[in-house]
């Protein structure tokens, strides 16, 4: 781990956090460090809730810190910069995700991989280069090490942009890994129509592909066509379907928040194709060896992205005018956001008005 000295918690914020496994958030006031070279201070207007926020207050991967506050889908104004920070001023429009601190000296740090560095550290639940437990974007500010901040393209809104600090990037990257950005003619399956997988839907739409969405809810069917542009739907739960989809897919994303088979799914790939996995349920799923070695498919693993690969998807986003589909909520409806994204019942993505910026 690289050698910062980061001085004290000094600045108090206001924010919400779950005390214990009951999952329930409730206001909790607390001390961020001040703002050091490196840093730099974020008023937060606007936080998404990711399913992974509802994993960890429930301490569904068992790796919880109580007390925990939430939040990797931040957009928010600079309001203080540090000396060696030279890429953003203040009232800048930025965005923090997933990251928060790396070692900065390991291959994958030195070749704009952080992501997998094996000391990297979150911006909720992960411990700082002080020691510090780190808190999460349910709160009014935000300090960040400016090499784990973006900029937000002007063009897009930051209530709507806010989840694509993780949700956005966790499918970029597959996507690009895949060669399937600004590449065309692809058919891409997204698997679960949720926070992610209606991201992946517009990405994918915009790079060009055929977009089939794999779904457990027949009722997401019109939308997805019609609002999000999916060429094709798919009910997961009819044999008759399924059947019908056999090796028709070069790349499959699967964001699914729960325990499933990746035995179905991987039939839809053609010979050689990819499943990449994002979704993380709490146990494992079931991987069964015909379908893989009868079509000769692939599954891969990708945790989030790169901070190099965030401000391209970003730029990307900016580009061809994606945003996300967003419930706002104000602080006060937490709870039953949880509530409603533990039932599926939310489109696409919940966020947070942590400012109070916009007329609810
Ligand atoms: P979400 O909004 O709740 O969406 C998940 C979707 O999965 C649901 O909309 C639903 O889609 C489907 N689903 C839910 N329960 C299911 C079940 N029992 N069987 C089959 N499908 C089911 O969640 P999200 O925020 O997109 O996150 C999805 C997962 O990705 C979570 O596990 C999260 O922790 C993980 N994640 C991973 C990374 C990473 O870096 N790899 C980053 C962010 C999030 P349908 O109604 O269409 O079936
Ligand atoms: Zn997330």
């Amino acid at each position: 781990m690289a050698l910062e000295s980061t001085p004290n918690h000094t600045q108090t914020v206001a924010g919400w956090a779950a005390h214990d496994s009951s999952g329930k958030i409730v206001p909790f006031i607390f001390k961020r460090r001040e703002t050091g070279v490196n840093d730099v201070s974020i008023k937060v207007m606007y936080c998404g809730i990711c399913h992974t926020d509802l994993h960890f207050v429930n301490n569904d991967w068992g790796i919880t810190m109580y007390p925990v506050v939430p939040g990797h889908e931040i957009t928010g104004v600079i309001t203080k910069v540090g000396s060696n920070v030279k890429n953003f001023k203040i009232g800048d429009r930025v965005g923090v995700g997933c990251l928060a601190a790396s070692c900065l000296e390991c291959e994958f740090c030195k070749n704009s991989q952080e992501n997998y560095c094996d000391q990297i550290q979150f911006t909720y639940n992960g411990i700082f280069w002080d020691g510090s437990v780190t808190y999460g974007g349910y709160s009014d500010m935000l300090v960040a090490d400016h090499r784990y901040v973006v900029h937000v393209p002007d063009n897009l809104p930051m209530d709507a942009a806010a989840p694509l600090l993780c949700a956005g990037v966790t499918v970029f990257t597959p996507m690009k890994d895949c060669q399937l950005v600004e590449s065309p003619g692809k058919k891409v399956g997204v698997v679960g129509l949720g926070g992610l997988g209606h991201v992946a839907v517009k990405m994918a739409k915009a790079f060009g592909h055929h977009v089939t969405v794999i779904s457990t809810s027949p009722s997401k069917e019109t939308e997805a066509k019609q609002r999000l542009g999916a060429d094709s739907f798919i009910v997961s739960t009819d044999d008759e379907q399924m059947q019908r989809g056999k090796r028709t897919l070069d790349v499959v994303l699967d964001t699914v928040s729960a325990q499933h088979s990746l035995g179905p799914i991987l039939e839809l790939l053609k010979v050689n194709g990819t499943l990449a996995l994002v979704g993380a349920p709490d146990r494992p799923i079931e991987l069964p060896s015909f379908p893989l070695i009868f079509g000769k498919r692939s599954v891969k693993g990708s945790m989030t992205g790169s901070m190099k690969e965030t401000q391209e998807m970003m730029d990307v986003c900016g580009k061809h005018n994606i945003t996300c589909d967003v419930e706002l909520i104000k602080p006060d409806q937490i709870n039953q956001a949880f509530d409603r994204l533990a039932r599926n019942d939310v489109r696409y993505r919940f966020v947070i008005d942590i400012a109070g910026n916009s007329k609810l």
